[in-house]
Parts: structure tokens; sequence; C-alpha cells
């Protein structure tokens, strides 16, 4: 097994995990419904790209019923 031949200080470590932070996205609005949406990708809420609808969206399932 490899072993580190050094030790790597809290401030080394710092250094290279200061490359390290993820930008933040850039979501833009949802033409159809206005929920934002990432960009060239179908809206989540409404299943909707370039304005027509891609996902089918289905009436919401209630899970008491199959319980009963
Ligand atoms: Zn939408």
């Amino acid at each position: 097994m490899a072993v580190p031949q050094n030790r790597v200080t809290r401030s080394r470590r710092n250094m290279r995990r200061a490359h390290d932070a993820l930008s933040a996205a850039n979501p833009n609005e949802c033409p159809n419904c206005g929920e934002l949406k990432r960009p060239h990708h179908v809206c989540g809420a409404c299943g909707h790209y370039n304005d027509r609808e891609v996902v089918a969206q289905t009436a919401e399932i209630d899970l008491d019923e199959d319980a009963a």
C-alpha cells in the first residue's frame, strides 16, 4: 500500500482545496411555467422544452390509496 512520504500540513491542504469550490448554477426561467430550470435541460416542473411538452406529467399519486 502506498504511504505518504511527508505530512501534508493544514496550510498546504487548505491551499490545495482553495480551488475546489463549486461555482453556482446559472438557472433561467422556464418560458412555459416560469419555474427556474437549468439551461438546455427539460423543465423539472412542467416537462417542457423549447415551448413543447417532451415529458408527460402525471397527476399526483395518492400513496394512501394503495395501502387501504
Ligand atoms: Zn416549466
